[in-house]
């Protein structure tokens, strides 16, 4: 939530310096600039609100076929995004633009047309069904850690680590998925959940849907399965099944607001001390995020010891080739990352293990 949102959220109230704190949590600001801003927060509700323009989205022309509007569009349906997509696949897809924002600060990009992707009401909704939730690509990193937080409690835990509030509130899970960046947090823990992408395409005037594993979705560095007239519309995440567990863990330089190093999930069902099923999902390993089949293989229907995960270990240090860069070297994250799996066991056996936070 930025200050504005908050703004707008309090409706004319004054607003405590805690909740302004929150607003600009993550905000690295080197300049000393902190007192005045917060203290202009407090003071927002003695001025003016002020609207908003409407922003222009889509031109209906006379054929009844909808175009974008000089060089953006803001679809409000699906039914308007995907006759679009289909029409213009070269334009810029953007949600929160948390990471497409970049490629116009950092490297001066320009996007020539851009579809946004915010107000798109299928892909706002967060829906529970029996045996599984679906998120919607547009939802905020913030309201989908919620949902799964809500099956899984001790995803909050990992979900406050990921960036700060500001950027939970504006970046979407669809987009983090989209974007296919290796060290992308929501990925390894949507894998070991066993979550599948809904990809969904605009045909021969009808709408076309498949279901794609996530582990499938990457193809290589930042290349997905997405076809140039698809959008990733849906998350489908399986509720947990009785006996889950589940470790899910982020190693950054900083606690708050960095990007990972190495990410681990693992999902386990163990009975009578044997593992019955296993999932895991690594970040920071691979040029994209991966699934660590072979591991998951040392650990399927292995007693559930010391031994197996010694064993497992091994294999998991062996599964990937990572790179060296500003974040970690190759070494460290191969370590990482065995430990990371040593920490899991630990963790399930009820031994207390020091967090990253408790250093700080
Ligand atoms: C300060 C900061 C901190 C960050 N911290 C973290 C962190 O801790 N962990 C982490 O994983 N990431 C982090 N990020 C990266 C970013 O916030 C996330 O990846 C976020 O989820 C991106 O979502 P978005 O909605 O902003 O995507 P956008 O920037 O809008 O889009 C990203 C890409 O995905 C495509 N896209 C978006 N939605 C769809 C869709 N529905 N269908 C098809 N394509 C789509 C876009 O075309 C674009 O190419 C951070 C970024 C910043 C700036």
């Amino acid at each position: 939530m930025s200050l504005y949102d908050l703004y707008q959220r309090v409706n004319g109230r004054a607003v405590s310096r805690e909740e302004a704190m929150e607003a600009i949590s993550g905000n690295l600001c080197r300049c000393t600039g902190y007192r005045p801003i917060l203290e202009a927060a407090c003071a927002m509700h003695r001025y003016p609100r002020l609207a908003v323009p409407a922003v222009p989205a889509i031109r209906h022309t006379s054929n009844g076929r909808d175009q974008l509007d000089t060089h953006y569009a803001l679809p409000t349906s699906l039914r308007q995004l995907l006759p679009l997509r289909a029409r213009y696949p070269q334009a810029q897809l953007m949600a929160g633009g948390t990471d497409a924002g970049l490629q116009v600060t950092q490297q001066h990009q320009r996007f020539p047309q851009v579809i946004d992707l915010t107000r798109v009401q299928e892909l706002l909704r967060i829906e529970d069904y029996p045996q599984h939730l679906t998120i919607g690509a547009a939802v905020n990193l913030h309201d989908a850690f919620a949902a799964l937080a809500e099956k899984r409690p001790s995803i909050a835990h990992f979900a406050g680590r990921f960036a700060g509030r500001p950027m939970r509130q504006s970046g979407t899970l669809g987009g983090n998925i989209a974007n296919g960046s290796p060290v992308g947090d929501s990925m390894p823990l949507l894998m070991a959940l066993g979550a599948q992408v809904v990809l969904t395409a605009w045909r021969k005037g009808r709408m076309v849907s498949r279901h794609v594993a996530l582990e499938d979705v990457y193809l290589g560095y930042k290349r997905t399965a997405l076809v140039s007239d698809e959008v990733l519309c849906w998350i489908v995440v399986p509720h947990p099944l009785p006996g889950e567990w589940l470790g899910n863990y982020k190693v950054s330089k900083r606690v708050e607001d960095d990007i990972s190093a190495v990410c681990l999930a693992l999902q386990l069902h163990i009975d009578k001390g044997v593992v019955q099923s296993v999932r895991i999902g690594a970040g920071g390993v691979a040029a994209t995020p991966v699934r660590a089949f072979k591991t998951e293989s040392a650990l399927l229907d292995q007693p559930w010891n010391e031994a197996t995960v010694i064993q497992a270990q091994k294999v998991l240090e062996k599964e990937f080739s990572p790179i060296s860069d500003m974040r970690a070297s190759a070494d460290y994250r191969r370590l990482v990352l065995r430990n990371l799996l040593r920490r899991a066991w630990l963790q399930q056996q009820g031994r207390a293990c020091v967090q990253l936070e408790d250093l700080s």
